[in-house]
C-alpha cells in the first residue's frame, strides 16, 4: 500500500449519464481529474455500463479507478441503497443483481406510470422510455419529463408531488431484500457498503438495527460520509463504522452541475483517526 494512501484525494460514489447523472463516464472523470482526485469509483444506478469508458479515461489521466455500482435494495419495506466496489467487471454475482434490478427498473417504471395516469396525468411510459434510451430508467427521468411537460416548476417539486417514496407507497417494495443481495455478493472479495445511511427515515436505534443487520449479512462498509452531510452526522456515522467494525467510505454522490454546493470529490470532511478507511487495504 503507498505510504500516503490514507491521504489520498478519494471519491467513491458518483454518477454518469448511463443513470441518472448528467455527464458522461469520460467527462465525469475529466471532471475528477480537474479536482486532483486520485481515487475514483463510478457507481451508476444498477448498472455497469459506463465503467469501460470511465476506467479507461482514469487510466489516461492516471487516476486509480474502481468499478462500483449502487444498487436498490429494501430493508423492512425501506428502499435502501448500498453501493458494491471493487469487483471484477465480469463478477456473475453481481451481473445478475444487477440485471434483476434492471428488470424491475423497467417493470416499476410501468407501474409509476399507471399511478400517475390515476392522478390525471397522461400515460408517460412511452416518451420516459425514450427519455432514458440507453440509461437506467429511473425516477429522475419521469421527473425531467414533468418539468419539460409543465405538470411541475422544478424538479424537486416533481418529487414531492409525484415521485417520492411517500408518493408512491405501493411500490416501495419492489427492490430485492437486503438480506438476499448482500449474502449473493458477500464472501468474494468485493466491498459491500451502506450507502448514504443518514438518507433514510430510521431514529438512531433503527439505524443500528440496520448496520447489525448490514454487517451479519455480509457488509464490509458504510459511507460515513456522503455529499454535504451535517458535520455532525459524520461524527455520528464515523463512531457507528467504529462500532459496527464496518470500514469507513466516502463520496460525492455527484449527479452533475446542479449547483456550486455539489462537486466532485466534495464531501463533508471526515475526522478519520479511528475509522477504518475502506480503501486502505486496496492495492
Ligand atoms: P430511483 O433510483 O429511480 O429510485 O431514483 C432515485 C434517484 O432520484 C436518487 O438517486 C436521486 O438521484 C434522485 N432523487 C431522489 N429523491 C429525490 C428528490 N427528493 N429530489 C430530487 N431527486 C431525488
Ligand atoms: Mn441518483
Ligand atoms: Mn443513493
Ligand atoms: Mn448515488
Amino acid at each position: 500500500m503507498p505510504e500516503d494512501a490514507r491521504y489520498r484525494k478519494v471519491d467513491l460514489h458518483s454518477h454518469s449519464s448511463r443513470s441518472d447523472g448528467r455527464l458522461s463516464p469520460a467527462e465525469l472523470v475529466n471532471l475528477a481529474a480537474e479536482q486532483e482526485i486520485s481515487l475514483f469509483a463510478l457507481t451508476d444506478h444498477d448498472t455497469l455500463d459506463g465503467i469501460p469508458e470511465a476506467s479507461q479515461k482514469a487510466k489516461d489521466l492516471g487516476i486509480s479507478f474502481v468499478n462500483g455500482v449502487e444498487l436498490s435494495t429494501q430493508w423492512k419495506g425501506i428502499p435502501l441503497h448500498m453501493v458494491a466496489l471493487n469487483f471484477d467487471s465480469d463478477n456473475p454475482a453481481v451481473l445478475s443483481v444487477v440485471k434483476k434490478n434492471q428488470l424491475i427498473r423497467l417493470d416499476r417504471a410501468r407501474r409509476i406510470a399507471d399511478l400517475l395516469v390515476k392522478q390525471g396525468l397522461p400515460d408517460l411510459f412511452d416518451e420516459v422510455v425514450a427519455l432514458a434510451g440507453e440509461s437506467q430508467l429511473g425516477r429522475p427521468h419521469f421527473a425531467s419529463l414533468l418539468v419539460e411537460k409543465g405538470f411541475v416548476k422544478d424538479s424537486n417539486k416533481a418529487f414531492d408531488r409525484y415521485l417520492g417514496n411517500k408518493k408512491l407507497g405501493q411500490l416501495r417494495d419492489v427492490w430485492p431484500e437486503l438480506e438476499d443481495v448482500l449474502t449473493t455478493l458477500s464472501g468474494q472479495d468485493i466491498e459491500l457498503v451502506l450507502a448514504h445511511p443518514k438518507r433514510y427515515p430510521l431514529t438512531v436505534t433503527k439505524l443500528k438495527r440496520l448496520l447489525s443487520d448490514f454487517k451479519k449479512w455480509g457488509g464490509t462498509g458504510m459511507e460515513v460520509a456522503s455529499g454535504n452531510e451535517r458535520p455532525d452526522s459524520v461524527r455520528l456515522l464515523e463512531r457507528l463504522s467504529v462500532e459496527f467494525g464496518l470500514k469507513a467510505s466516502v463520496g460525492s454522490d455527484y449527479h452533475g452541475p446542479f449547483g456550486p454546493w455539489m462537486q466532485v470529490g466534495k464531501y463533508t470532511p471526515i475526522h478519520g483517526s479511528e475509522v477504518d478507511l475502506i480503501w486502505q487495504s486496496w492495492h
